[in-house]
Protein backbone atom coordinates (compact mmCIF):
# COMPACT_ATOMS: atom_id res chain seq x y z
CA UNK A 1 0.00 0.00 0.00
CA UNK A 2 1.39 3.80 -0.91
CA UNK A 3 2.26 5.99 1.51
CA UNK A 4 0.04 8.23 -0.18
CA UNK A 5 -2.53 7.09 1.99
CA UNK A 6 -1.24 8.48 5.17
CA UNK A 7 -2.37 12.06 5.09
CA UNK A 8 -5.98 10.17 4.51
CA UNK A 9 -5.77 8.16 7.68
CA UNK A 10 -4.50 11.46 9.85
CA UNK A 11 -7.40 13.41 8.35
CA UNK A 12 -9.98 10.74 9.51
CA UNK A 13 -8.40 10.65 12.59
CA UNK A 14 -6.19 7.55 13.34
CA UNK A 15 -3.65 6.75 14.97
CA UNK A 16 -1.00 6.31 12.88
CA UNK A 17 1.55 4.05 15.38
CA UNK A 18 -1.30 2.16 16.02
CA UNK A 19 -2.73 1.42 12.58
CA UNK A 20 0.86 0.64 11.19
CA UNK A 21 1.17 -2.18 14.22
CA UNK A 22 -2.43 -3.53 12.79
CA UNK A 23 -1.54 -3.34 9.18
CA UNK A 24 1.95 -4.72 10.29
CA UNK A 25 0.14 -7.61 11.92
CA UNK A 26 -3.14 -8.15 8.75
CA UNK A 27 -0.06 -8.48 6.35
CA UNK A 28 1.92 -10.78 7.52
CA UNK A 29 -1.18 -13.02 8.73
CA UNK A 30 -2.01 -12.86 5.08
CA UNK A 31 1.19 -13.51 3.44
CA UNK A 32 1.58 -16.68 5.70
CA UNK A 33 -2.04 -17.94 5.29
CA UNK A 34 -3.59 -17.35 1.99
CA UNK A 35 -0.38 -16.89 -0.16
CA UNK A 36 1.52 -19.81 1.19
CA UNK A 37 -1.73 -22.18 -0.29
CA UNK A 38 -0.82 -24.59 -3.62
CA UNK A 39 -2.92 -23.87 -6.80
CA UNK A 40 -5.34 -21.11 -5.84
CA UNK A 41 -7.68 -20.22 -8.37
CA UNK A 42 -5.85 -17.21 -10.48
CA UNK A 43 -9.86 -15.35 -9.43
CA UNK A 44 -8.21 -15.16 -5.92
CA UNK A 45 -5.59 -12.34 -7.35
CA UNK A 46 -8.69 -10.09 -7.48
CA UNK A 47 -9.32 -10.72 -3.50
CA UNK A 48 -5.91 -10.43 -2.71
CA UNK A 49 -5.85 -6.96 -4.15
CA UNK A 50 -8.66 -6.03 -2.01
CA UNK A 51 -7.46 -6.68 1.42
CA UNK A 52 -3.74 -5.32 0.16
CA UNK A 53 -6.09 -2.03 -0.59
CA UNK A 54 -8.57 -3.08 2.24
CA UNK A 55 -7.40 0.45 4.27
CA UNK A 56 -6.09 2.33 1.44
CA UNK A 57 -7.67 2.21 -2.23
CA UNK A 58 -11.55 1.41 -0.77
CA UNK A 59 -11.13 3.82 2.00
CA UNK A 60 -10.62 6.28 -0.85
CA UNK A 61 -13.47 5.21 -3.42
CA UNK A 62 -15.90 5.45 0.33
CA UNK A 63 -14.35 8.99 1.03
CA UNK A 64 -14.95 10.11 -3.09
CA UNK A 65 -18.60 8.88 -2.50
CA UNK A 66 -18.80 10.88 0.81
CA UNK A 67 -17.66 13.98 -1.53
CA UNK A 68 -20.75 13.31 -4.01
CA UNK A 69 -22.47 13.56 -0.71
CA UNK A 70 -23.63 9.74 -0.21
CA UNK A 71 -23.05 8.48 3.34
CA UNK A 72 -21.59 5.30 4.92
CA UNK A 73 -23.34 3.19 7.70
CA UNK A 74 -21.69 0.51 9.48
CA UNK A 75 -23.10 -2.28 10.84
CA UNK A 76 -21.71 -5.29 13.34
CA UNK A 77 -25.06 -7.74 12.40
CA UNK A 78 -26.68 -9.45 9.28
CA UNK A 79 -29.69 -8.31 10.40
CA UNK A 80 -29.14 -4.48 9.11
CA UNK A 81 -30.81 -4.61 5.59
CA UNK A 82 -28.31 -3.49 3.42
CA UNK A 83 -31.54 -2.99 0.58
CA UNK A 84 -32.85 -0.13 2.74
CA UNK A 85 -29.28 1.19 2.61
CA UNK A 86 -28.49 1.26 -0.82
CA UNK A 87 -31.86 2.52 -1.93
CA UNK A 88 -31.51 5.95 -0.03
CA UNK A 89 -28.27 6.54 -1.21
CA UNK A 90 -26.35 5.30 1.34
CA UNK A 91 -23.46 2.06 1.57
CA UNK A 92 -23.19 -0.40 3.81
CA UNK A 93 -20.07 -1.67 5.48
CA UNK A 94 -18.82 -4.25 7.91
CA UNK A 95 -17.36 -3.36 11.29
CA UNK A 96 -16.93 -6.77 13.35
CA UNK A 97 -13.46 -7.49 13.43
CA UNK A 98 -11.48 -10.23 14.24
CA UNK A 99 -8.16 -9.23 15.90
CA UNK A 100 -7.33 -8.13 19.73
CA UNK A 101 -6.29 -4.73 19.80
CA UNK A 102 -5.94 -1.83 22.46
CA UNK A 103 -7.07 -5.18 25.16
CA UNK A 104 -6.32 -3.02 28.57
CA UNK A 105 -8.60 0.23 27.73
CA UNK A 106 -11.48 -2.28 26.67
CA UNK A 107 -11.17 -3.96 29.90
CA UNK A 108 -11.89 -0.77 31.19
CA UNK A 109 -15.42 -0.55 29.47
CA UNK A 110 -15.97 -4.07 29.64
CA UNK A 111 -15.83 -7.42 31.45
CA UNK A 112 -12.60 -9.35 30.43
CA UNK A 113 -15.37 -12.14 30.22
CA UNK A 114 -16.67 -10.56 27.25
CA UNK A 115 -16.46 -12.42 23.77
CA UNK A 116 -13.71 -11.71 21.87
CA UNK A 117 -15.81 -10.09 18.89
CA UNK A 118 -17.53 -7.43 21.24
CA UNK A 119 -13.99 -6.72 22.86
CA UNK A 120 -12.26 -6.55 19.29
CA UNK A 121 -15.05 -3.89 18.36
CA UNK A 122 -14.62 -1.94 21.09
CA UNK A 123 -10.84 -1.97 20.66
CA UNK A 124 -10.97 -0.76 17.01
CA UNK A 125 -12.65 2.26 18.09
CA UNK A 126 -10.28 3.42 21.48
CA UNK A 127 -7.16 2.42 19.92
CA UNK A 128 -8.45 4.54 16.55
CA UNK A 129 -7.10 2.24 14.13
CA UNK A 130 -10.32 1.23 11.56
CA UNK A 131 -10.79 3.65 8.79
CA UNK A 132 -14.67 2.10 8.07
CA UNK A 133 -15.31 2.92 11.83
CA UNK A 134 -14.51 6.67 11.40
CA UNK A 135 -15.75 7.11 7.68
CA UNK A 136 -19.55 6.17 8.70
CA UNK A 137 -22.28 8.65 9.41
CA UNK A 138 -24.26 6.27 11.37
CA UNK A 139 -23.49 3.13 13.22
CA UNK A 140 -26.29 0.71 13.92
CA UNK A 141 -25.72 -1.80 16.76
CA UNK A 142 -28.77 -4.54 17.25
CA UNK A 143 -30.10 -5.82 20.57
CA UNK A 144 -29.15 -9.39 19.50
CA UNK A 145 -27.49 -11.06 22.57
CA UNK A 146 -27.21 -9.87 26.20
CA UNK A 147 -22.98 -8.95 25.55
CA UNK A 148 -23.57 -6.59 22.36
CA UNK A 149 -27.03 -4.84 23.92
CA UNK A 150 -25.59 -3.91 26.99
CA UNK A 151 -21.88 -2.93 25.06
CA UNK A 152 -23.92 -0.56 22.75
CA UNK A 153 -24.95 1.42 25.56
CA UNK A 154 -21.20 1.80 26.47
CA UNK A 155 -20.39 2.35 22.74
CA UNK A 156 -23.12 5.13 22.49
CA UNK A 157 -20.34 7.17 24.19
CA UNK A 158 -17.93 6.13 21.84
CA UNK A 159 -19.32 7.20 18.79
CA UNK A 160 -21.32 9.35 16.83
CA UNK A 161 -24.88 8.78 15.52
CA UNK A 162 -25.58 5.11 17.69
CA UNK A 163 -28.61 3.72 15.99
CA UNK A 164 -29.97 0.98 18.12
CA UNK A 165 -32.19 -1.61 16.06
CA UNK A 166 -34.06 -3.84 18.63
CA UNK A 167 -34.51 -7.41 17.25
CA UNK A 168 -36.99 -10.24 18.15
CA UNK A 169 -35.45 -13.12 20.26
CA UNK A 170 -38.67 -15.36 19.55
CA UNK A 171 -39.95 -16.33 16.00
CA UNK A 172 -43.63 -15.63 16.79
CA UNK A 173 -46.19 -12.93 14.92
CA UNK A 174 -45.08 -10.53 17.84
CA UNK A 175 -41.21 -11.18 16.66
CA UNK A 176 -42.13 -10.50 13.02
CA UNK A 177 -44.08 -7.38 13.84
CA UNK A 178 -41.05 -5.87 15.63
CA UNK A 179 -38.51 -6.62 13.29
CA UNK A 180 -41.01 -4.94 10.97
CA UNK A 181 -41.49 -1.59 12.88
CA UNK A 182 -37.51 -1.56 13.34
CA UNK A 183 -36.72 -1.97 9.93
CA UNK A 184 -39.43 0.97 9.45
CA UNK A 185 -37.93 2.88 12.03
CA UNK A 186 -34.30 2.87 10.60
CA UNK A 187 -35.70 3.25 6.75
CA UNK A 188 -36.95 6.82 8.32
CA UNK A 189 -33.80 7.46 10.37
CA UNK A 190 -31.66 6.41 6.73
CA UNK A 191 -33.82 8.66 5.00
CA UNK A 192 -33.31 11.45 7.31
CA UNK A 193 -29.37 11.02 7.53
CA UNK A 194 -29.53 10.55 3.69
CA UNK A 195 -32.29 13.26 2.62
CA UNK A 196 -33.38 10.54 0.47
CA UNK A 197 -37.04 9.46 0.02
CA UNK A 198 -37.05 5.61 -0.76
CA UNK A 199 -39.34 5.09 -3.66
CA UNK A 200 -40.19 1.73 -5.33
CA UNK A 201 -37.99 1.95 -8.38
CA UNK A 202 -34.50 2.96 -5.46
CA UNK A 203 -36.16 -0.14 -3.38
CA UNK A 204 -36.14 -2.84 -6.47
CA UNK A 205 -33.12 -1.52 -7.69
CA UNK A 206 -31.18 -2.15 -4.18
CA UNK A 207 -33.29 -5.44 -3.80
CA UNK A 208 -31.90 -6.61 -7.38
CA UNK A 209 -28.37 -5.32 -6.59
CA UNK A 210 -28.33 -7.46 -3.41
CA UNK A 211 -29.84 -10.24 -4.46
CA UNK A 212 -27.31 -10.74 -7.18
CA UNK A 213 -24.56 -10.87 -4.58
CA UNK A 214 -26.09 -12.96 -2.84
CA UNK A 215 -26.73 -15.13 -5.78
CA UNK A 216 -23.10 -15.23 -7.57
CA UNK A 217 -21.83 -16.29 -3.43
CA UNK A 218 -24.41 -19.05 -3.77
CA UNK A 219 -23.07 -20.09 -6.91
CA UNK A 220 -19.38 -20.53 -5.30
CA UNK A 221 -21.04 -22.46 -2.36
CA UNK A 222 -22.36 -24.63 -4.76
CA UNK A 223 -19.41 -25.39 -6.40
CA UNK A 224 -17.68 -26.19 -3.02
CA UNK A 225 -20.07 -29.40 -3.11
CA UNK A 226 -17.73 -31.25 -5.70
CA UNK A 227 -15.22 -33.39 -4.45
CA UNK A 228 -12.07 -33.00 -5.44
CA UNK A 229 -12.98 -29.19 -3.83
CA UNK A 230 -11.73 -26.61 -6.23
CA UNK A 231 -11.41 -24.28 -3.69
CA UNK A 232 -9.82 -23.76 -0.03
CA UNK A 233 -12.33 -23.24 2.88
CA UNK A 234 -9.77 -20.54 3.41
CA UNK A 235 -10.57 -18.74 0.44
CA UNK A 236 -14.14 -19.12 0.01
CA UNK A 237 -14.32 -17.56 3.34
CA UNK A 238 -12.20 -14.70 2.63
CA UNK A 239 -14.66 -13.72 -0.68
CA UNK A 240 -17.42 -14.01 2.14
CA UNK A 241 -15.33 -11.79 4.42
CA UNK A 242 -14.93 -9.07 1.17
CA UNK A 243 -18.68 -9.56 0.56
CA UNK A 244 -19.05 -7.12 3.88
CA UNK A 245 -16.38 -3.86 2.50
CA UNK A 246 -16.82 -4.32 -1.36
CA UNK A 247 -18.36 -2.53 -3.91
CA UNK A 248 -21.75 -4.46 -4.59
CA UNK A 249 -21.61 -4.76 -8.38
CA UNK A 250 -17.52 -5.15 -8.65
CA UNK A 251 -18.29 -7.88 -6.00
CA UNK A 252 -20.65 -9.84 -7.86
CA UNK A 253 -18.68 -9.83 -11.02
CA UNK A 254 -15.62 -10.66 -8.91
CA UNK A 255 -17.49 -14.00 -7.73
CA UNK A 256 -19.56 -14.98 -10.87
CA UNK A 257 -15.77 -14.61 -12.17
CA UNK A 258 -14.08 -17.51 -10.12
CA UNK A 259 -17.59 -19.35 -10.63
CA UNK A 260 -16.94 -19.75 -14.02
CA UNK A 261 -13.05 -20.74 -13.29
CA UNK A 262 -13.80 -23.54 -10.48
CA UNK A 263 -16.36 -24.74 -13.00
CA UNK A 264 -13.49 -25.39 -15.65
CA UNK A 265 -11.57 -27.07 -12.49
CA UNK A 266 -14.50 -29.50 -11.36
CA UNK A 267 -14.65 -30.63 -15.43
CA UNK A 268 -10.92 -31.16 -15.41
CA UNK A 269 -10.86 -32.31 -11.83
CA UNK A 270 -8.60 -30.04 -11.06
CA UNK A 271 -8.80 -29.98 -6.96
CA UNK A 272 -6.59 -27.84 -4.17
CA UNK A 273 -6.96 -31.14 -2.07
CA UNK A 274 -6.51 -34.52 -3.71
CA UNK A 275 -9.76 -36.35 -4.47
CA UNK A 276 -11.44 -38.24 -0.77
CA UNK A 277 -9.47 -35.55 1.48
CA UNK A 278 -11.52 -35.62 4.66
CA UNK A 279 -14.66 -32.77 4.57
CA UNK A 280 -15.33 -30.46 7.15
CA UNK A 281 -18.16 -28.41 7.92
CA UNK A 282 -17.76 -24.87 10.14
CA UNK A 283 -20.55 -24.15 11.95
CA UNK A 284 -20.78 -21.35 14.61
CA UNK A 285 -20.17 -17.42 15.67
CA UNK A 286 -19.16 -15.63 12.52
CA UNK A 287 -15.25 -15.06 11.94
CA UNK A 288 -14.22 -11.55 10.63
CA UNK A 289 -11.17 -10.11 9.03
CA UNK A 290 -8.80 -11.28 10.10
CA UNK A 291 -10.08 -14.31 12.26
CA UNK A 292 -8.45 -16.75 10.00
CA UNK A 293 -7.02 -19.11 12.67
CA UNK A 294 -9.14 -22.04 12.86
CA UNK A 295 -9.67 -22.50 9.18
CA UNK A 296 -6.14 -22.25 8.79
CA UNK A 297 -5.64 -25.00 11.26
CA UNK A 298 -7.94 -27.20 10.33
CA UNK A 299 -6.75 -26.98 5.94
CA UNK A 300 -3.27 -27.77 7.24
CA UNK A 301 -4.47 -30.79 9.36
CA UNK A 302 -4.88 -32.80 5.92
CA UNK A 303 -8.54 -31.74 5.72
CA UNK A 304 -10.53 -29.18 3.72
CA UNK A 305 -13.85 -26.99 5.18
CA UNK A 306 -16.26 -26.98 2.24
CA UNK A 307 -19.08 -25.44 4.24
CA UNK A 308 -19.78 -22.70 6.83
CA UNK A 309 -22.60 -22.17 8.47
CA UNK A 310 -22.30 -18.88 10.20
CA UNK A 311 -23.44 -15.27 9.69
CA UNK A 312 -20.39 -14.47 7.34
CA UNK A 313 -21.16 -17.32 5.17
CA UNK A 314 -24.06 -19.28 4.64
CA UNK A 315 -26.04 -18.33 7.85
CA UNK A 316 -26.19 -14.56 6.24
CA UNK A 317 -26.27 -14.95 3.37
CA UNK A 318 -28.64 -17.69 2.23
CA UNK A 319 -31.82 -16.40 0.96
CA UNK A 320 -32.72 -14.00 -1.42
CA UNK A 321 -35.41 -11.07 -1.04
CA UNK A 322 -38.44 -11.78 -3.10
CA UNK A 323 -38.47 -8.37 -5.64
CA UNK A 324 -41.64 -9.62 -7.12
CA UNK A 325 -43.41 -6.42 -4.86
CA UNK A 326 -45.15 -3.75 -6.60
CA UNK A 327 -45.04 -1.17 -4.08
CA UNK A 328 -42.44 0.15 -1.37
CA UNK A 329 -45.03 -1.18 1.51
CA UNK A 330 -44.87 -4.77 -0.37
CA UNK A 331 -41.05 -4.47 -0.84
CA UNK A 332 -40.25 -3.73 3.22
CA UNK A 333 -42.54 -6.68 3.76
CA UNK A 334 -40.57 -8.89 1.45
CA UNK A 335 -37.42 -7.34 3.04
CA UNK A 336 -38.83 -8.46 6.70
CA UNK A 337 -39.96 -12.09 5.34
CA UNK A 338 -36.23 -12.65 3.95
CA UNK A 339 -33.93 -11.53 7.16
CA UNK A 340 -36.70 -13.16 9.43
CA UNK A 341 -35.45 -16.35 8.36
CA UNK A 342 -31.78 -15.74 9.53
CA UNK A 343 -31.01 -18.27 12.22
CA UNK A 344 -29.14 -16.46 15.12
CA UNK A 345 -28.44 -18.72 18.12
CA UNK A 346 -30.37 -15.76 19.85
CA UNK A 347 -33.57 -17.00 18.76
CA UNK A 348 -35.38 -19.36 21.47
CA UNK A 349 -36.00 -22.13 20.38
CA UNK A 350 -33.78 -22.40 17.40
CA UNK A 351 -34.78 -25.42 15.45
CA UNK A 352 -33.98 -24.01 11.89
CA UNK A 353 -30.71 -23.64 12.87
CA UNK A 354 -30.22 -27.42 13.81
CA UNK A 355 -32.41 -28.31 10.44
CA UNK A 356 -30.29 -26.36 8.70
CA UNK A 357 -26.76 -27.72 9.87
CA UNK A 358 -28.19 -31.22 9.24
CA UNK A 359 -28.97 -29.89 5.68
CA UNK A 360 -25.54 -28.41 5.04
CA UNK A 361 -23.92 -31.71 6.17
CA UNK A 362 -25.75 -33.62 3.36
CA UNK A 363 -25.76 -31.44 0.47
CA UNK A 364 -21.70 -30.64 1.27
CA UNK A 365 -21.31 -33.92 1.78
CA UNK A 366 -19.04 -33.57 5.56
CA UNK A 367 -17.80 -36.23 6.39
CA UNK A 368 -17.42 -34.24 10.18
CA UNK A 369 -18.42 -30.94 11.53
CA UNK A 370 -16.19 -28.33 13.25
CA UNK A 371 -18.78 -26.04 15.95
CA UNK A 372 -16.72 -23.40 16.74
CA UNK A 373 -17.53 -20.90 19.54
CA UNK A 374 -15.73 -17.80 21.16
CA UNK A 375 -15.47 -17.64 24.67
CA UNK A 376 -18.20 -16.47 26.71
CA UNK A 377 -20.70 -16.50 23.92
CA UNK A 378 -23.26 -18.25 25.28
CA UNK A 379 -25.93 -18.24 22.73
CA UNK A 380 -23.22 -20.23 20.49
CA UNK A 381 -21.68 -22.48 22.79
CA UNK A 382 -25.21 -22.89 24.87
CA UNK A 383 -26.57 -24.34 21.12
CA UNK A 384 -22.94 -26.47 20.76
CA UNK A 385 -24.60 -29.14 22.68
CA UNK A 386 -28.04 -29.47 21.04
CA UNK A 387 -26.52 -29.20 17.61
CA UNK A 388 -23.75 -31.89 18.47
CA UNK A 389 -26.88 -34.11 19.25
CA UNK A 390 -28.41 -33.07 16.31
CA UNK A 391 -25.58 -34.31 14.19
CA UNK A 392 -24.85 -37.76 16.12
CA UNK A 393 -28.31 -38.71 15.43
CA UNK A 394 -27.42 -38.36 11.33
CA UNK A 395 -24.04 -40.00 12.49
CA UNK A 396 -21.85 -37.17 11.61
CA UNK A 397 -18.86 -36.82 13.90
CA UNK A 398 -18.44 -33.51 15.44
CA UNK A 399 -16.21 -31.28 17.35
CA UNK A 400 -16.34 -28.33 19.62
CA UNK A 401 -14.20 -25.94 19.87
CA UNK A 402 -14.31 -23.28 22.45
CA UNK A 403 -11.65 -20.37 21.51
CA UNK A 404 -10.92 -16.38 21.12
CA UNK A 405 -8.33 -14.61 18.68
CA UNK A 406 -5.41 -15.33 20.67
CA UNK A 407 -2.51 -17.66 19.39
CA UNK A 408 -1.91 -19.10 22.88
CA UNK A 409 -4.17 -22.45 21.61
CA UNK A 410 -3.04 -23.08 18.54
CA UNK A 411 -0.61 -26.04 19.66
CA UNK A 412 -3.43 -27.52 21.30
CA UNK A 413 -6.12 -26.69 18.84
CA UNK A 414 -3.97 -28.48 16.36
CA UNK A 415 -3.45 -31.51 18.31
CA UNK A 416 -7.63 -32.01 18.58
CA UNK A 417 -8.12 -31.23 15.37
CA UNK A 418 -6.04 -33.27 13.76
CA UNK A 419 -7.32 -36.55 15.51
CA UNK A 420 -10.89 -35.16 15.06
CA UNK A 421 -9.57 -35.55 11.09
CA UNK A 422 -7.88 -38.96 11.74
CA UNK A 423 -10.93 -40.12 12.80
CA UNK A 424 -12.82 -39.43 9.80
CA UNK A 425 -10.31 -41.25 7.40
S1 LIG B 1 -24.46 -14.26 14.95
FE1 LIG B 1 -26.40 -13.19 15.41
S2 LIG B 1 -25.71 -11.29 16.32
FE2 LIG B 1 -23.95 -12.11 15.20
S3 LIG B 1 -24.02 -11.24 13.12
FE3 LIG B 1 -25.15 -13.15 13.10
S4 LIG B 1 -27.30 -12.57 13.44
FE4 LIG B 1 -26.03 -10.86 14.13
S1 LIG C 1 -23.57 -13.72 19.58
FE1 LIG C 1 -21.73 -14.50 20.56
S2 LIG C 1 -20.03 -14.04 19.17
FE2 LIG C 1 -21.79 -12.76 18.59
S3 LIG C 1 -21.43 -10.86 19.69
FE3 LIG C 1 -22.79 -12.10 20.94
S4 LIG C 1 -21.44 -13.20 22.36
FE4 LIG C 1 -20.17 -12.39 20.68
Amino acid sequence: MSEDYRGMWKDLGLDLAGHDALLGVLSGAYRDIFLSQKNRPEGMGYFDFVMSEVHGLRIRELLDEKKTGRKIIGSYCVFVPEEIVLAANATLVGLCSGADFAMSEVEKLLPRNTCALIKSSFGFKLGKVCPYLESADMIVGENTCDGKKKAYESLGHLVNNLFVMDLPQVKSEQGRALLKSEYQRFRTAVEALTGVVITVESLMLAIQTVNAKRAAIHRLYSLRKADPAPISGLDALLANQVFFYDNPARFTDSVNKICDELEKRIAEKNGVFPEKTPRILISGCPQAVPNWKLPFIVETSGAVIVGEESCVEERGTRNLTDASGKTVDEMMEAIVDRYYQVDCAIFTPNPQRLEHIQEMAAAYKADGVIHYGLQFCQPYLMESIPVEKALEEKNIPTLRIETDYSMEDVGQLKTRIEAFVEQLR
